[in-house]
């Protein structure tokens, strides 16, 4: 059997089948790249927290913002008008936690059993559809399972060949021994652990995560050759506490304070408790010595945190929404593992409400210390942890963490900088990306509605512009119906 390159074979059955065949990034493009567009009668919120500029002008440039005003601008024959009376435009989302593969449970039942091993099929199609369409246009993978797959999309992403956000790829998880995840790498030592950051550093990864069960020695190795590298690291720990993880250098941690072992009972060094965090989170309330401790720790050492909180969500029982558009957008087996354990959730509540209750409080706990850390002066950072599980969905889960940010506590232009500029700031490519201000990449979203007044409003786009091309969204979202969990 011989194999030709698939975009060559593709590239021929286009020209010799199919000549009408549209483009497969132009198909969804919207508002063609031009000159000079002026976004005109439209809100702006620009990522800074700053209060809206009502009926303003924005002229976008090439791939460049090149002016705010609200009068309009001046006029020339080759100018691109967009009336946006009753939409807001804010900066793209900046996703810290997108991943591009789904978590599949082979057979699973009704029981909620399924058979190993556990499989993270990649999603190269319908994650980047469902991130762009929905107004992300900067994305970190944080953990890939597929790590070529995810570096040479973001070339065809990059050369035009399929439509999706910028790539922040983060490299195979740095994973310690016994892990359940088979696509996983296990470190075997610390000379290990710098030669893969060596490795995929040089196939072209731009961020690194380590993962559950990595020890100190492993996690210290890798950290200081990326950083050597000038990559940083960010963790999903539980066999490294978040205080040892900062002592040891890392960047970022991901989760908010939901998977910090520290208090855990009988916690073993270098290895994660089967209680996984969740004893520290019910007793670190943000008034408790430890909680403040730590906050002080984390922002004296510039850790910035990655809030997930779609993911979370469904621990709160009165969280268990279903949302129409996310259940459409599933394969027909992803759909139904999400109902299944949906189901059981419930079950498992009605017959133990006293635990509910608990796991409500520990919920409530998590956020309130994420708005603790901000008043601290903490960097936070958004994403919504996508993986099917939970519900939770590229682009949709996006939205729903700016949602359950305002429902943290934070004003809906607090949660809109948390997820466009302080995500860029942590990448450093605040100067490009995360605002709207002169001078910027014209990577916005523009929804119907004020999100301002009803942060809601954040799931109603209707264009997402990157570098000056805008996208219809719709387009982009329905080419994905009933695809997530299939390709
Ligand atoms: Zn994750």
């Amino acid at each position: 059997m011989r194999f030709l390159a698939p975009l060559l074979l593709l590239a021929a059955t286009a020209s010799a089948q199919q000549p009408e065949r549209l483009d497969p990034v132009q198909r969804y493009v919207k508002v063609p790249h031009a000159s000079t567009i002026v976004l005109e009668h439209v809100r702006i919120i620009d990522g800074t927290g700053a209060a809206p500029i009502e009926n303003a002008y924005i002229t976008l440039s090439d791939d460049k913002i090149a002016a705010i005003s609200t009068t309009a601008p001046a006029n020339s024959p080759s100018t691109v008008h967009i009336d946006l009376t009753g939409r807001t435009v804010f900066p793209g989302l900046v996703g810290m936690h997108d991943h591009l593969y789904n978590l599949s449970r082979p057979n699973l039942d009704a029981t909620g059993a399924s058979e190993p091993p556990l499989n993270s099929p990649e999603l190269p199609f319908s994650s980047v559809h469902l991130y762009l369409g929905a107004g992300v246009t900067t994305l970190r993978t944080t953990g890939s399972m597929e790590t070529y797959a995810d570096l040479n999309l973001r070339t065809l992403i990059d050369t035009g060949h399929v439509p999706g956000p910028h790539l922040d790829v983060t490299g195979p998880y740095l994973e310690g021994p016994h892990s359940s995840f088979m696509q996983m790498h296990q470190l075997k030592d610390a000379a290990d652990a710098k030669a893969t950051v060596d490795f995929w550093a040089a196939q072209g990864v731009t961020s690194f995560k380590a993962y559950m069960n990595i020890t100190r020695d492993q996690l210290k190795a890798a950290i200081d050759e990326a950083h050597k590298l000038n990559i940083k690291v960010t963790g999903h720990l539980c066999s490294v506490t978040y205080p040892e993880a900062v002592e040891l250098g890392i960047d970022n941690l991901e989760h908010g304070f939901f998977v910090n072992t520290q208090l855990d009972p009988g916690k073993q060094p270098d290895l994660c408790p089967p209680t996984a965090g969740n004893p520290t989170l019910a007793k670190m309330t943000p008034d408790t010595p430890e909680a403040k401790a730590l906050i002080k720790l984390l922002v004296d050492h510039h850790v910035a945190l990655t809030s997930t909180l779609p993911v979370f969500e469904s621990s709160d029982p009165t969280h268990l929404h279903v949302q129409p558009r996310v259940l459409a957008a599933m394969a027909t087996p992803t759909r139904e593992a999400y109902l299944i354990t949906r189901n059981l959730e419930l079950m498992r509540v009605a017959a133990n409400p006293q635990q509910a209750a608990q796991r409500v409080q520990s919920y409530h706990n998590g956020m309130a210390l994420e708005r603790a850390f901000v008043a601290a002066g903490g960097l936070l950072l958004a994403g919504p942890d996508p993986t099917g599980d939970g519900g939770t969905v590229p682009g949709y889960g996006d939205q729903r963490e700016v949602e359950l940010l305002v429902q943290a506590g934070f004003t809906p232009l607090e949660a809109i900088k948390i997820a466009t500029l302080n995500g860029a700031t942590y990448l450093g490519r605040d100067k490009q990306i995360g605002s709207i201000a002169p001078g910027k990449d014209a990577d916005l979203v523009i929804v119907k509605g004020d999100p301002s007044k009803d942060i809601n409003d954040i799931e109603n786009t209707e264009i997402i512009f990157k570098d000056g091309v805008g996208y219809d969204s719709q387009k982009l979202l329905d080419s994905v119906k009933g695809r997530y969990g299939q390709y």
